[in-house]
């Protein structure tokens, strides 16, 4: 393997002159000309006023798509930018919210909305891997030329996420959602024999700390780029003060060969040593703090017992982080919804602890795997898991909930229930549900409704369900199975072993 390159830039604000100037000399530093079917992943999970710090922002990725056009070769297909958004949002509805169509009207890009793509299998033949195969949009299958941009931020399930986990946008939801429990952390180590990037750029301008969707911002003035995802998420972790290898996802990518985390074996150069970056970063908090924890002080009390699988004792990637966001989010749009909501407790996993719920209090079991025995308001409450093991999951028949069917079915789950017993099933229980959930149980505003998001939230939806609509009339499945035409972005790691037939290949 070449060895990784790190390229550290100081870049003060959101000048798109400046950071189109750094990404060219960064591109040219490390030889490298996008060709074929070029396509950039930004980090656009929430965009919009309300989440100034939670994606990266157009100012940046016009710097970064010009710089692109620069460098790349006559005979170039396409460059193209493309995402999947967060809580079962329409990408459309995230993408205008962010300031991206005129960007690229400007810069002369189009535009890949991963829920309105085909989705295409990709069989995975590593042996520690989740499962045979998963589904990426046919953009992601297809680029030879693979951009990773994503916003250097905090995250409350992972750490981190700066370029490995930008890839969780890189499935549509029905599939995004599979595994994404307490082996997220697998999951996205297996997301990268998918297709690894040739370019890395994170907007490390404002950064985001402490949370995912609704990160505070933190004035780091940086633009860092590389070409080893791996090597680049080390570095980003030691410029904040932590050891990448307690971060999973980065240590399993490492140890199945995606690229070295040892500084020692990166080059890390340009206009600001580590030294420096580190002492800008000073004080950076990331999220990662337990959900019993995180509700201390405020009307909801969390109670958290392990997973199944007997592995861990919490599920970091799944339902407890899902409602620390889903009060993070509620707050923006509620700004005093932790003085309107009701006394409310929250339980995941196998919780054998009491519950000390006073009369008119509701008690949430969230999740399939939550379980627990107990009396509750004087009653005997017996609550059995519902989970079902990740090998009874399959891909290709994982169904998609849009949020107007999440809203009925939290509505029905939740009605005449105030004060009492609600079960919210799911593995996981997704922020989107989790927040309907509190809004139903707090007879609090529902934000998808808030005045500000209903119009271009609802325009944007009804687009997204015209468009795939039209894409099934014109014949253009949401699935395919099967082999699938890859691009040169195609890591070798993911390359069938030697004289072995795999199921997908020989069908
Ligand atoms: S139901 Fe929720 S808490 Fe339980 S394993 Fe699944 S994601 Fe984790």
């Amino acid at each position: 393997m070449k060895r990784p390159t790190v390229i550290l830039e100081a870049c003060a604000d959101y000048d798109t002159e400046r950071i189109h100037q750094l990404v060219l000399a960064a591109l040219v530093r490390l030889d490298l000309r996008p060709h074929g079917r070029t396509l950039v992943k930004p980090n656009c999970v929430m965009s919009g006023e309300q989440f100034p710090n939670a994606f990266t922002r157009p100012e940046f990725l016009s710097g970064v798509l010009r710089a692109l056009n620069d460098r790349a070769v006559d005979d170039i297909e396409e460059i193209a930018l493309g995402e999947r958004c967060g809580i079962t949002i329409p990408t459309r509805h995230a993408f205008k919210e962010a300031g991206y169509y005129p960007m690229l009207k400007e810069v002369g890009v189009k535009a890949y909305h991963f829920d309105e793509t085909p989705q295409v299998e990709i069989p995975m033949y590593h042996q520690t891997r989740l499962r045979d195969a998963m589904f990426f949009p046919e953009p992601i299958a297809k680029a030879d030329f693979f951009v990773n941009c994503p916003k250097f931020k905090a995250h409350p399930w992972t750490t981190v996420t700066f370029s490995m986990k930008n890839y969780i946008g890189i499935q549509d939801d029905r599939h995004r959602l599979i595994d994404h429990d307490h082996r997220l952390d697998e999951k996205i180590a297996d997301l990268q024999y998918a297709i690894q990037p040739q370019f890395i750029a994170i907007d490390a301008i404002i950064a985001g700390e402490g949370r995912m969707l609704t990160p505070l911002p933190f004035d780091l003035g940086m633009v860092i780029m590389g070409d080893n995802q791996v090597a680049f998420d080390a570095v980003c972790c030691h410029i904040i003060g932590l050891d990448p290898r307690t971060v999973p996802h980065i240590m399993l990518a490492h140890q199945r060969g995606f690229g070295p985390i040892d500084l020692d074996q990166i080059d890390i150069v340009g206009g600001v040593t580590l030294e420096e970056a580190k002492e800008k970063a000073a004080g950076f908090q990331v999220g990662l703090i337990r959900v019993e924890d995180y509700f201390k002080g405020t009307p909801i009390t969390a109670y958290a017992g392990p997973p199944p699988d007997g592995q861990v004792d919490y599920c970091w990637g799944g339902c407890p982080g899902a409602m620390e966001e889903a009060i993070e989010l509620l707050r923006i749009f509620v700004p005093d919804a932790d003085e309107q909501m009701p006394k409310t407790h929250v339980v995941f996993g196998n919780y054998d602890g009491p519950i000390e719920a006073a009369p008119g209090e509701t008690v949430v079991f969230i999740g399939d795997c939550a379980q627990w025995k107990g009396t509750i308001h004087g009653d005997q409450v017996s609550i059995d898991s519902l989970y079902e093991d990740r090998s009874t999951k399959d891909p290709r028949t994982a169904k998609h909930d849009d949020i107007f069917a999440k809203m009925a079915k939290v509505m029905v789950k939740t009605a005449g229930k105030r004060g009492g017993v609600v079960r919210v099933a799911g593995c996981p229980v997704s922020v989107a549900e989790q927040l309907l959930t509190l809004v139903s149980v707090g007879k609090l505003p529902n934000p998808y409704f808030d005045p500000s998001q209903a119009i271009p939230f609802t325009s944007a939806y009804l687009s997204w369900r015209t468009r795939n609509l039209l894409n099934r009339m014109k014949g253009q499945p949401y699935q395919k199975s099967g082999p699938t035409e890859r691009g040169a972005s195609r890591p070798e790691q993911n390359l069938p072993p030697e004289g072995m037939p795999t199921p997908l290949e020989t069908t």
